[in-house]
């Protein structure tokens, strides 16, 4: 049977580039993938031909081949395609499906698939290997944040079992090969071009069991553990910033180095500050006195409390701007901004003697000394005439 040409296998014109030629392929790849097919042959080789077509597509001089010379092109000199023996540069397949299947995910279904061309397991299940990585959320008050602290963490952690050096043997023995797999740490089960290789149930992949359990860890060769860490918060952390320890996260499997520790930093709210980016921002209510008449209010700030001049006329919302109060900027000298919001509160609770007062300051004013007022019902009327004569 003649082959199919690889452009009509993929749904694209000669022209298409490499992007098109990407999206049809996963488009396809996505139907007739064999893990969504389960037992279809006929989606099993549709899966087979359009990945084929993709191999020599996505690869300019193969298919600079394939233009000229058609399916011959693709089956001489450096570079060519054999796929049924051939499939290592298919390596890149999982980085397509990234993103779809989730993350690592969409490297697994390849790494059964090829015989594990992107898997990240070690050849060798008894080597060394680097411990887990670990994640502690730290939740700090702004103060520790904007003076910086030093904190004690208590981790817990998993590592090697001392007694048994992680073998899971005790003392005096050792591990042996493992019966079920004769020691490769692999099972393959499935046929001919879909052979699926998973890991050993009995042995967990390392190729050799325990016969005589070592007492303290029982076998496993791990052992759980705290480790008490002294962190330096260094000033002007935000929420969201990691500290890394490298080093100080789970202990290394056979002997191998520990994993590193991710310390992420959770500020909390604070009554007095929010925080914008390295400025603070810090809201003072003011009297109506002293809003009309200007006046000096104290505001916290890192240094001890600053003074700041209300000029008189202050309306409520106004923002001022201490320079260099704000936030001390992270690893370096300087730091943000202090905005001060002035709101003016209210009076409540009047006596008749404030009552009275009140009663007199509004009779010494008229609507001159109130422009917005002015301004508003300038509008207002205006907007009333227009509906009169709109709505009619
Ligand atoms: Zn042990
Ligand atoms: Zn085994």
């Amino acid at each position: 049977m003649a082959k199919q040409d690889y452009y009509e296998l993929l749904g694209v014109s000669k022209t298409a580039t490499a992007d098109e030629i990407k999206k049809a392929y996963r488009k396809l790849a996505m139907k007739y993938h064999p893990d969504r097919n389960p037992g279809d042959k006929a989606a099993e080789e549709k899966f087979k031909e359009v990945s084929e077509a993709y191999e020599i597509l996505s690869d300019e001089n193969k298919r600079a081949n394939y233009d000229r010379f058609g399916h011959e092109g693709t089956k001489f000199g450096p570079g060519g395609f054999d796929f049924g023996r051939d499939f290592s540069h298919a390596g890149d397949f999982g980085d397509l499906f990234e993103g779809l299947f989730g993350g690592e995910g969409g490297g697994s279904i390849f790494d059964t698939l090829f015989g594990g061309g992107r898997s990240k397991r070690s050849a060798n299940p008894n080597a060394p290997q680097k411990g887990a990585d670990l994640r502690y959320d730290l939740r700090i008050t702004l103060e520790e944040a904007l003076f910086g602290t030093t904190k004690e963490l208590s981790i817990p952690h998993e590592h090697d079992c001392p007694d048994c050096k992680g073998t899971g043997a005790a003392a005096g023995t050792s591990r042996e090969t493992c019966k079920q797999c004769g020691g490769s740490g692999y099972v393959v089960s499935g046929a001919a071009f879909f052979k699926v290789q998973s890991p050993c149930p009995v042995c967990k992949g390392t190729g050799s069991v325990v016969r005589t359990p070592c007492r303290t860890c029982r076998g496993a060769g791990r052992v759980k553990g705290k480790s008490t860490i002294s962190l330096k918060i260094p000033r002007g952390v935000d929420t969201g910033i990691r500290l890394r320890m490298a080093g100080k996260g789970e202990g290394g499997l056979r002997g191998g180095p520990s994993g590193d520790l991710h310390v992420v930093i959770d500020v909390m709210s604070h009554p007095l500050f929010e925080r914008d980016g390295d400025d603070l921002i810090c809201t003072v209510p003011v009297t109506p006195d002293v809003a009309a008449l200007g006046g000096e209010v104290t505001v916290p700030a890192l240094d001890g409390m600053a003074k700041l001049k209300i000029p008189a006329g202050t309306q409520s919302g106004t923002m001022f701007r201490l320079r260099d109060k704000g936030c001390p900027i992270l690893n370096a000298r300087h730091f943000g901004d202090l905005r001060v919001q002035v709101v003016v509160e209210t009076p409540h609770k009047l006596n008749s003697k404030q009552k009275a007062a009140l009663e007199a300051f509004r009779d010494a004013f008229d609507k001159s000394s109130y422009p917005e007022a002015r301004k508003f019902e300038e509008y207002a009327e205006k907007f009333a005439a227009e509906r009169e004569k709109l709505s009619k």
